[in-house]
């Protein structure tokens, strides 16, 4: 079965015209629509808020297309605050989630007025005496064994990330001690989770620690962060995580837990990158050579340098359209590769697909977060360009691909090359 596509060969060999392959193209469309199926999901929870985790698309008209749709951004660094600044988010639109924080990072997010989520009771001190603390704070809580394991982002009593739960109760103490009013309470434990009911188990953990932390501290919260983690549906045969479940989920035990014991409204925040563009992006890849060995292989010019999820995490499955073959048999059995000095440099094993040629346009699919985000140089390769497909149904360049000049930009030696 193949999924449909936002262009047909036709309108994506007039685009290559101008945009030579390889590139990344973002259906724009797509992104808006999806955004606003999740802010309506949530409509009942007065303050919800999704901040789009920065690192999973971290390009500025993405970001700007998110924040037209009432996101926030979620940040993990200098450069991340940098992006969030130069969009044009304000304030408290700004979630800064980070672990071993370098001080500048916590002096950039307190003089942007971000949320600043802490990462362990050490940071307390670490944030005073370096830049002050902001008006909202946050911890981030690492369950420990109280939560089983997602499959990629392992257990929780194995992750660095965190707050023990003793040390949770202890790190609000102290800061309502220093005048701090203001409080958020995050976790995040999965990543590319498939099932609903993880999210709403999530939820709930959050809301019991709600219920306890004003029993025990008197203190009440301002929001919980679920994180993000949501997953795609990347191989054939799965599904997309089905929101409205996870929605009616959480507010069922909201309204057990948090109303029930008189701690509404609590808002509920997600910062959640996958899921938000992770399907409405494509890398597209011509055919350069076709090889017959041990094995059949297709390589495109594109390499896994663009798309570093395919060899880095073990289960990683992407489909490939070969554009207008779409309805022929995948009666051939070929391994799809890129052009590194690397046997990891594979988009594909032993895949099924139509009979392939020179100068086909190959389309991976599902590469709209954590793709072109993650692209490295190795190999002396150079990034390659990313493409909105407009609402309009036009082809913009919203990030060129690097040049040679690019390359030897952070060196200071002769450029001789340029004569050659
Ligand atoms: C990576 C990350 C996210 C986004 O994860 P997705 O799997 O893309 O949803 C959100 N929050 C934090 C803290 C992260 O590290």
């Amino acid at each position: 079965m193949e999924k449909t596509l936002p262009f047909t060969k036709k309108q994506m060999t007039s685009i290559m015209k101008r945009y030579p392959t390889p590139f990344y193209i973002y259906d724009e469309k797509a992104i808006r629509a999806n955004a606003r199926r999740l802010v309506r999901e949530f409509a009942w929870n007065e303050g919800f808020k999704e901040y789009f985790a920065v690192k999973a698309l971290p390009n500025p008209y993405i970001l700007k297309i998110l924040k037209e749709e009432g996101f926030g951004v979620d940040c993990s660094s200098l450069t991340e605050l940098l992006l969030a600044q130069a969009v044009g988010f304000k304030k408290e639109e700004i979630m800064f989630t980070s672990n071993d924080t370098p001080a500048k990072e916590f002096i950039k997010a307190k003089k942007l007025g971000a949320i600043i989520n802490l990462d362990d009771i050490s940071h307390i001190e670490f944030l005073e005496e370096n830049a002050g603390f902001p008006e909202l704070v946050c911890f981030r809580f690492n369950p420990g064994k109280l939560k089983k394991g997602n499959e990629i982002i392992g257990k929780p009593e194995e992750s660095k990330y965190g707050l023990k739960k003793d040390q949770l109760f202890k790190a609000y103490e102290l800061m309502k001690q220093k005048g701090i009013k203001r409080f958020g309470l995050h976790t995040m434990v999965a990543s590319n989770e498939l099932d609903p009911e993880y999210f709403v188990k999530t939820a709930d953990l959050l809301f019991d620690l709600v219920v306890e932390l004003s029993e025990k501290l008197g203190i009440r919260l301002e929001f919980i962060n679920i994180g993000g983690g949501i997953g795609i549906a990347y191989k054939p045969g799965q599904n997309a995580v089905d929101l409205s479940k996870v929605s009616k989920g959480i507010k069922k035990s909201y309204q057990q837990k948090i109303v029930r014991n008189h701690l509404d409204p609590i808002k509920i925040f997600m910062e959640n990158g996958r899921v938000i563009t992770g399907p409405y992006g494509y890398l597209v890849s011509s055919v350069l050579h076709k090889k017959n060995t041990y094995k059949e292989y297709i390589g495109l010019d594109a390499s896994i340098a663009d798309l570093v999820r395919v060899a880095l995490v073990p289960e990683a499955y992407h489909e490939i359209t070969v554009l207008g073959k779409e309805r022929l048999l995948g009666d051939h059995l070929y391994d799809v590769t890129g052009s590194l000095c690397t046997n990891l440099d594979k988009f594909a094993i032993d895949r099924k697909l139509p009979p392939v040629d020179i100068g086909d346009i190959a389309v991976i699919h599902n590469t709209g977060a954590h793709g072109h985000a993650m692209s490295f140089n190795y190999n002396g390769k150079l990034r390659c360009a990313e493409l909105l497909l407009t609402k309009e149904g036009k082809a913009e360049l919203i990030r060129r691909a690097e040049t040679p000049d690019d390359y030897f930009a952070t060196l200071d030696f002769n450029r001789s090359w340029r004569s050659i």
